[in-house]
């Protein structure tokens, strides 16, 4: 706590009073959707705040429709309290954008999808966009009562945070296409967008309660390898938002040429597209099979199935030595459709890992909470983490009581 902090003079906002109480209006808004339904009493104990403190903040959550009061708690004696949960009457549009599809849905301030839609996507851009477009409104008029906060977008690459454009999403193959504006245009709300595996490393850290993980990388599974990276407690970017291309980083010279033009990259090994060619090479006159079509042959006990599924989890636990190398996480999370069928999977991806670590214990590998769910879980915090709290994101040092 002593001594000299780096401090970046580029970019300060000195303390005040204000900054105390956005910092103690984060930590009872995170106390109540973590312990909801939970009294003003509750909360004030769990909290340290003052009880009169506790009740300000709980007016200002009310005023700004985050939470609402709801049950009543039954007390042994006195006056029975109020209880206060999150306002689930708050949604957001989720569109998670796969190069051929995408999944459009509503889900609310819990995390809980509402109703779901598929669309196709080509690679013209503004003609997928406008069927999204026609999908999100139709959405929208089916929740007309509640209020939509704004519209989460998970891409399959890499968005510029100043920006908001797409700065590298070689399996999209859309050209340059200021996808945000056109839909905040049409639609008036704002739109916020993130690399699928950063938006769904964004909902396990809201929604799946990873207290206490400071370094954790979330790996997506699809059509390619994305990886989210979560280190010291930060969620990372990098210059043009293109840190953590992981799947980028070619593990043999000599391997399949990748969309992003060079030859053997880690996902031309790992990714769902890998496991079919695999299989093709192990079954030249199959007919064309899509990758669940695959993971339903492997478990009716399909042999050159579940070795090409084999050979992608092996890829896949070796390329994880790059990640545990470079950032040392204590979790790495899996997400994807693979992760239905983690007993298969799991084993290989953890014996590689296992064998790559380079000192100490290997980290925690596990699936994602719902798989595919995590991605739309995780464009719709997009939207709600703008007034969620931002917990990770304090300093490390004692926080600041405003009373
Ligand atoms: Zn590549």
């Amino acid at each position: 706590m002593r001594g000299i902090r780096h401090i970046d003079l580029t970019d300060v906002q000195l303390a005040s009073s204000e900054t105390a109480r956005r910092i103690n209006r984060d930590i009872v808004l995170e106390l109540i959707r973590t312990s909801q339904p939970i009294s003003r009493a509750d909360l004030a104990r769990r909290s340290g705040l003052q009880r009169s403190t506790v009740s300000q903040i709980v007016e200002q959550l009310i005023r700004e429709r985050w939470v609402r009061e709801g049950s009543v708690a039954s007390a042994p004696r006195g006056r029975r309290p109020t209880l206060i949960g999150l306002n689930e009457d708050l949604v957001a549009i989720a569109v998670d954008i796969h190069p051929r599809q995408a999944i459009a849905a509503v889900v609310d301030l819990n995390g809980r999808l509402l109703s779901r839609a598929l669309v196709p996507l080509t690679s013209d851009p503004e003609a997928s966009t406008r069927l999204l477009l026609e999908c999100m409104q139709r959405m929208m008029r089916a929740v007309s009562k509640k209020s939509i906060e704004g519209i989460g977008i998970s891409v399959p690459g890499r968005v510029d945070p100043a920006t908001q454009r797409l700065t590298f999403a070689p399996n999209l193959h859309w050209p340059d296409f200021d996808l945000k504006k056109v839909i905040e245009a049409r639609v008036g709300l704002p739109v916020k967008m993130e690399n699928a595996a950063t938006a769904a490393l964004l909902a396990e850290l809201t929604f799946a309660r990873m207290d206490g993980t400071r370094d954790a990388v979330l790996v997506t599974v699809s059509e390619g390898v994305g990886t989210g990276v979560f280190a010291n407690g930060q969620l990372i970017s990098g210059n043009h938002g293109l840190a953590g291309e992981f799947g980028h980083i070619p593990v043999d010279p000599a391997g399949p040429r990748c969309a992003c033009g060079q030859n053997g990259c880690w996902e031309t090994f790992a990714s769902c597209n890998a496991a079919l060619r695999y299989y093709r090479e192990l079954q030249p006159k199959s007919r064309a099979v899509s990758f669940s079509d695959l993971l339903n042959l492997a478990e009716e006990g399909h042999s050159q199935a579940a070795q090409a599924l084999e050979k992608q989890a092996r890829w896949i636990g070796r390329g994880l030595r790059m990640i545990l190398a470079a950032l040392s996480p204590s979790t790495i999370l899996i997400a994807g459709d693979i992760t239905s069928a983690w007993h298969r999977f799991g084993p290989a991806i953890e014996n590689e890992a296992a064998t790559l670590t380079l000192s100490g214990e290997p980290p925690l590998i596990r699936p994602t909470h719902e798989s595919e769910i995590a991605r739309l879980r995780g464009a719709a915090a997009l939207v709600f983490q703008r007034r969620l709290p931002q917990q990770r994101e304090l300093p490390g040092d004692a926080i600041p009581k405003a009373d």
